[in-house]
């Protein structure tokens, strides 16, 4: 049976709709349908997500969001029934080269402001860490104690079920066609199993967020760009148990997958696809696996586990996740539409970021006065002065430099 009114409808049932409506009950905002094209949610790039959650990042902010993160996965993970499969195993970052080592303090010390735990440590404590590995060649280690790995699609159900308790509603298999507008207010979601009305629409429609926004006439600049890791066989040495490891002079990150070994990173030529030619009911391009890509990532690793060219790969995940010319989620209500929000944008960190993202958009909606971080989000920064193939090439270098310095 369809629903014919809500307060808000979300469009899109991945790790960020989801973790929207989540963070919107707990503020006390329930009275929320969410709707998910497929038959389940989590079914399209959050499902993909390798699930690194990282804290230690460039600025305050960022590391301040990460750690809200993790503290709603930690509360999370305290429900038996239903919890993100959070482990909180920690994380070693390697600097190959003195320029690294660099950022690594200015890391630190962003860190130290913001109160997040991180220590520099040496080879020979990194090695009993992650004894597989061949630290010879670092500069310096940094380790942070309380990051971690989840599972993405347990982090969606998890959100679903605590969002349901306190009344918000889902909808699978319906796909929004449209959004009705009335004076520049929204006034109902249509679907392909009848209209829904509502006074605001939540974009989380991650790589359609594009396409959905361009129906009610704003144009963001939403670029999906393919990302790709592989898990290998079964591998002795390789324990879940694992901090996640980041050896960003190589672009890699990898983390115990089970006993096997994930394995991503960033190429230097990425790939993206054009927003424009995709319509609300089409779906993404589907991705096949490139070999010659992941084999770079393998041969990049080489040098620190030499054993890595042994294995066989047993997997390849895959996906569209969104990138934005200047690098920064799109969270918050449109002045050009009234009850517009957007919530995407994510910039490959939408699972470890969805917490946060929800927690932004509560401020940018329910408090009056949202602090200027939070307002320098919003999706109106992209109401002109931008063309589609610089914000195209920019989305890509965003994805291309993601572990480069400073980034
Ligand atoms: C290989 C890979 C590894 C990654 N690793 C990480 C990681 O380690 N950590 C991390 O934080 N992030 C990671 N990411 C990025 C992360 O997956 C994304 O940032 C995140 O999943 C975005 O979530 P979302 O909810 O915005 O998008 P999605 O999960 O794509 O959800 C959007 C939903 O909207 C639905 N939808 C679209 N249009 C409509 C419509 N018209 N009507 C109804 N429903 C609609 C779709 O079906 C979809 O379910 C990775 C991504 C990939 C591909």
């Amino acid at each position: 049976m369809s629903i014919e009114r809500a307060e808000i409808v979300i469009v899109g049932g991945g790790a960020v709709g989801c973790g929207a409506a989540y963070s919107l009950a707990e503020a006390g905002k329930t009275d929320i349908l969410l709707l998910e094209k497929e038959p389940s949610v989590a079914a399209a790039t959050s499902s993909q997500a390798a699930g690194l959650v990282g804290q230690v990042r460039n600025t305050t902010e960022r590391v301040q969001l990460a750690m809200w993160s993790v503290e709603t996965f930690s509360r999370l993970q305290e429900n038996e029934k239903s919890n993100p499969g959070w482990r909180q195993v920690g994380s070693l970052r390697v600097a190959l080269n003195d320029e690294r080592v660099e950022e690594f303090r200015h890391m630190k010390d962003v860190c130290d402001e913001a109160g997040l735990e991180t220590e520099f440590v040496d080879n020979s404590r990194a090695k009993e860490l992650w004894p597989l590995m061949d630290f010879s060649h670092s500069k310096a280690v940094l380790w942070c104690p309380s990051d971690g790995y989840l599972q993405p699609y347990d982090l969606t159900m998890s959100y679903v079920e605590h969002a349901r308790e306190l009344g918000v509603r889902f909808q699978t298999d319906t796909r929004v066609t449209g959004i009705r507008t009335e004076n520049g207010c929204v006034r109902a979601v249509e679907t392909d199993r009848g209209d829904i009305e509502c006074e605001m629409v939540i974009n989380a429609a991650g790589a359609h967020a594009c396409q959905l926004a361009a129906s009610v006439g704003i144009e963001l600049p939403i670029i999906p760009v393919r990302h790709e890791f592989f898990v290998t066989v079964e591998c002795e040495g390789m324990a879940p148990t694992l901090p996640v490891m980041r050896i960003p002079d190589a672009t890699l990150y990898l983390r115990g997958e089970v006993n096997s070994l994930l394995c991503g990173g960033w190429e230097p030529r990425s790939l993206s696809n054009d927003p424009r030619k995709i319509s609300l009911a089409d779906e993404q391009p589907l991705i096949e696996e490139d070999y010659d890509v992941l084999g770079q990532f393998a041969e990049e690793l080489s040098p620190h586990i030499p054993k890595v060219s042994e294995l066989g790969v047993r997997s390849v995940f895959k996906g569209w996740p969104t990138f934005t010319p200047d690098g920064r989620f799109i969270i918050g209500e449109s002045s050009k539409v009234k009850g517009f929000v957007m919530a995407g944008g994510c910039n490959a960190h939408g699972v470890s970021g969805s917490a946060g993202i929800g927690r932004h958009l509560v401020e940018s909606l329910l408090d009056p006065s949202p602090s200027p971080y939070v307002r320098s989000l919003s999706p109106d920064r992209f109401e002109d002065g931008w063309d589609w193939d610089e914000a195209a090439r920019e989305a890509r270098r965003c994805y291309e430099t993601y572990y480069a310095l400073g980034h």
